[in-house]
């Protein structure tokens, strides 16, 4: 990859890397029945969409804004679930949306009514089964999680509708996984199965989230198809994934400059490029990005501390050790920097946004977008 000429920083998409993990994706729905779409809070970069639209079955949305994108640019299914929404969205996403998921019974109870014919709803459900360990940030089944319907909560539901639910309403979903393989599926599917068994006989179709690492080499994509050959059998239903990072996974890079490197004990490099504007999850999650050519601290024979030009004393990306010195003018390349990035990135400092660029399988980069000043002073006022 010849990152030379590139304007830095910048985001590259590897439309090869895409395609890769988009044709595991193919054969899955191709081989179960199952129907995968897109969750564009991990990686919207639209300018794909055309391309993943020839492979999955469509988008998922956060709420509005996203819906709206999955609508303009993939123009295939279109679903939405939020924990709440405004009302002012309702009329919007109803006109968009082909599913509509609601959080909670008054979510429903407020809304359903404004759904359409054609607008299929469903209802989280939250089957209190944590099968992620460390982080809770990223555990929807954890104590006091205001995310989906829990089975006391559903029991008292059904029963002010008859000990049935409600004929308007077509799915239910779920979402419990980060990363996950499908064993954690697996134990989460029993556990829908036992707290929810009589509502799976009355609906149409089973969303079960997101967090499928499918696209990664470990997954046990055998064990995912039979699961979903079993509940589409067993209940005569549709079923939805929602992935998000499988289908970016090792996708996209990050494209850094040296701007500078300083001495105070450790060897620090000051970068064009920031954790906390242009890879946040370093911070939040938090983890340690793979960057090329690179190893652990003092792995090898140089190690610097990758930092940021911006005043946050702890904007750090990581110590790495180099096998040469690292000068100013060098470039870094982040690997895995198409997912969870660019969705998340801000301006703090004045910190300009990353172009986006596309590297096509002819080996071709193609600039999609550059950002200037304008982008920074129209989100202020
Ligand atoms: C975050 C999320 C997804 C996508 O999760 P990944 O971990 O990126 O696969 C899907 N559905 C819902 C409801 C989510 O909140």
């Amino acid at each position: 990859m010849d990152i030379s000429g590139l304007p830095t920083p910048c985001y590259v998409v590897d439309e090869d890397k895409l395609i890769h993990n988009l044709t595991i994706l193919k054969e899955i729905e191709e081989t179960t029945g199952a129907k995968i779409l897109l969750a564009q809070k991990a990686f919207s970069f639209f300018h794909s969409y055309p391309l993943i639209a020839n492979y999955i079955s469509g988008t998922t949305a956060s709420g509005l804004y996203e819906a709206r994108l999955g609508r303009e640019e993939m123009k295939k299914e279109n679903h939405v679930y939020a924990p709440a929404y405004k009302y002012s969205d309702m009329e919007e996403l109803v006109r968009i949306c082909d599913h509509i998921i609601f959080n909670s019974e008054m979510q429903y109870e407020q809304y359903h009514n404004m759904c359409k014919d054609n607008t299929s709803i469903g209802l989280r459900i939250n089957p209190e089964c944590s099968t992620q360990e460390g982080h809770e940030i990223y555990d929807p089944c954890s104590p006091g999680s205001r995310l989906g319907i829990t089975p006391a909560n559903f029991e008292k539901f059904l029963e002010k509708h008859d000990g049935r639910l409600p004929n308007d309403v077509d799915g239910l979903h779920f979402h419990t996984l980060c990363e996950q393989n499908s064993d954690a599926l697996e134990i989460t599917w029993k556990a829908v199965e036992e707290k929810f068994a009589t509502s799976l006989s009355q609906i149409k179709w089973l969303n079960m989230g997101g967090g499928h690492h499918i696209t990664r080499p470990d997954y046990d994509r055998e064990l995912l198809k039979n699961l979903v050959v079993n509940i589409k059998q067993k209940y005569d239903i549709d079923v939805y994934l929602e992935p998000g990072e499988a289908i970016a996974l090792n996708a996209g890079y990050f494209v850094t400059e040296v701007l500078d490197v300083v001495h105070n004990d450790i060897d620090v490099l000051i970068l064009d490029g920031s954790a906390a504007c242009h890879m946040p999850d370093v911070l939040e999650m938090p983890y340690r990005p793979p960057l090329q050519g690179a190893g652990l601290p003092n792995e090898k024979k140089h190690t610097y501390r990758l930092a940021s030009a911006t005043c946050l004393a702890g904007d750090v990306i990581g110590d790495y050790s180099f096998d040469h010195e690292v000068s100013v003018g060098d470039r870094l390349v982040f690997d895995d920097m198409a997912i969870y990035s660019m969705v998340k990135n801000n301006t703090f400092n004045g910190t300009p946004l990353p172009c986006l660029i596309y590297l096509k399988q002819n080996g071709e980069y193609e600039m999609v977008r550059k950002f200037g000043y304008e982008d920074f002073k129209n989100r202020l006022s």
